[in-house]
Formats: structure tokens, C-alpha cells, sequence
């Protein structure tokens, strides 16, 4: 087992991105402005990876899908699955806790317009490698969205070609260790109907059949 340290919050390695950080840090002092650690303990059974965090939501409140519209829809759906408990307040501090998940991004710092380039994933993607390598019990990994999908994909090794993207379809990673996919849970995804809070649910419940 192999243990597991995320980038430090000033991590230095995406230029555009500290950038950008440095801007915020300006523009937004009372927000967190640094690479977002994951949420949830390296024991649990089930990895979810989003895309990055949001500019005025995890990097703001320094914790994954904590204080936007997509945390809303995601803490929501693991609530009510009995995969967390407490009270989801918007806040790291709050006391709200996940039971057999953790939480984690594709790239981990804010990217501006919420688009991390390409460049900018590959260099993040190690992370992910070492942060899977030390989930001793996990059994699948949740991705929340195509860039999700094809970094997890990219930890394995595996092609691309033979891996697409589609929403509620399962990918045998190894023996043991599954890949569901689903669209992501953001507003626009939401506003548009592409993915509804039912069809969220679903797929939790389905993740959580697998886990069980
Ligand atoms: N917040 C995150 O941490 N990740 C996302 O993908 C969206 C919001």
C-alpha cells in the first residue's frame, strides 16, 4: 500500500493555474484560493472524481463540490443513499461526514471559466494515480463527467478508445474494481434535463449496490 499526499495548496506545478490563483487570492482574500484536498477517508469503498473545483465553491470553502449548485446535487444523492450523514452546511467545518466514499477531483486546483486544459489534467494525474494505489478497499471509482472518466482511465493505463464515456455504463478497471460513469451534476447539466436529480439518484444507488 502505498500512502497518499495531496499537492500542497500553493502547489506550483500549472502555471496558468497559479496564475489565476494569485488573481483570486486579489480578487476573493477570504476565499481558500489553493489546490483543493480530497474529502472522505482512504479506506472507503467508492472514489468519486469530479472535474475541478468551482471557482466560488470548493475553492472557495477549501473542500470538493462544497458550497455550489453541483455539491448541492451531490451530497443530496449520498444523503439520502445513507452514504453520508450529518449536516451539509456549505462549509469544511460543517459536520457533515461520508461513509464508505471519498472525494476527490480530476485537476485540483480552480480553472478559469472551469475548463483545465489538457496539459493541465496530464500534470494533475499522478495525484490521482497515488491517491487510487492507496485506497486499499476501493471498489469503484464514480466519475462525474467525460474528463473524469478519461483521467481515471489514464491512471490504468488503459486506452482510451477502448473506455468511452457514457452516462450509467460500468468499465471493469481490474478484477475487483469497476468504473461507473455519469454525467456531472452541474447546473447547466441539470438546467438542460441532460442529467436530472432522479437519474442522479439512480446511479448512486446503483454505485451503491456494487459496493455493498
Ligand atoms: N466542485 C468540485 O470540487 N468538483 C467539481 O467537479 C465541481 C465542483
Amino acid at each position: 500500500m502505498t500512502r497518499f499526499t495531496p499537492p500542497p495548496a500553493d502547489c506550483p506545478l500549472c502555471p496558468r493555474l497559479v496564475e489565476f490563483r494569485h488573481q483570486n487570492q486579489k480578487l476573493y482574500p477570504q476565499f481558500y484560493n489553493g489546490a483543493v484536498p480530497p474529502f472522505g477517508a482512504l479506506s472507503a469503498r467508492m472514489l468519486v472524481v469530479g472535474l475541478a473545483p468551482g471557482l466560488k465553491g470548493a475553492n472557495a470553502t477549501g473542500r470538493p463540490f462544497t458550497g455550489d449548485y453541483a455539491g448541492d446535487v451531490l451530497y443530496e444523492a449520498l444523503q439520502h443513499a445513507g452514504l453520508a450523514r450529518g449536516n451539509y452546511e456549505k462549509r469544511a467545518d460543517d459536520n457533515f461526514e461520508l461513509l464508505e466514499v471519498r472525494i476527490s477531483n480530476a485537476v485540483r486546483c480552480v480553472p478559469p471559466q472551469n475548463k483545465p486544459t489538457p496539459e493541465e489534467a496530464k500534470t494533475c494525474n499522478p495525484f490521482l494515480v497515488r491517491e487510487i494505489a492507496a485506497m486499499p478497499n476501493l471498489r469503484l471509482i464514480l466519475s462525474l463527467g467525460s474528463t473524469s472518466h478519461q483521467a481515471v482511465v489514464k491512471t490504468f493505463k488503459l486506452k482510451q478508445s477502448a473506455f468511452k464515456f457514457g452516462h450509467g455504463v460500468v468499465h471493469q478497471l481490474k478484477p475487483g474494481l469497476v468504473l461507473l460513469d455519469s454525467y456531472h451534476t452541474s447546473r447547466y447539466n441539470i438546467n438542460t434535463g441532460t442529467l436530472t436529480r432522479e437519474m442522479f439518484a439512480d446511479i448512486i444507488e446503483k454505485a451503491k449496490k456494487i459496493i455493498k
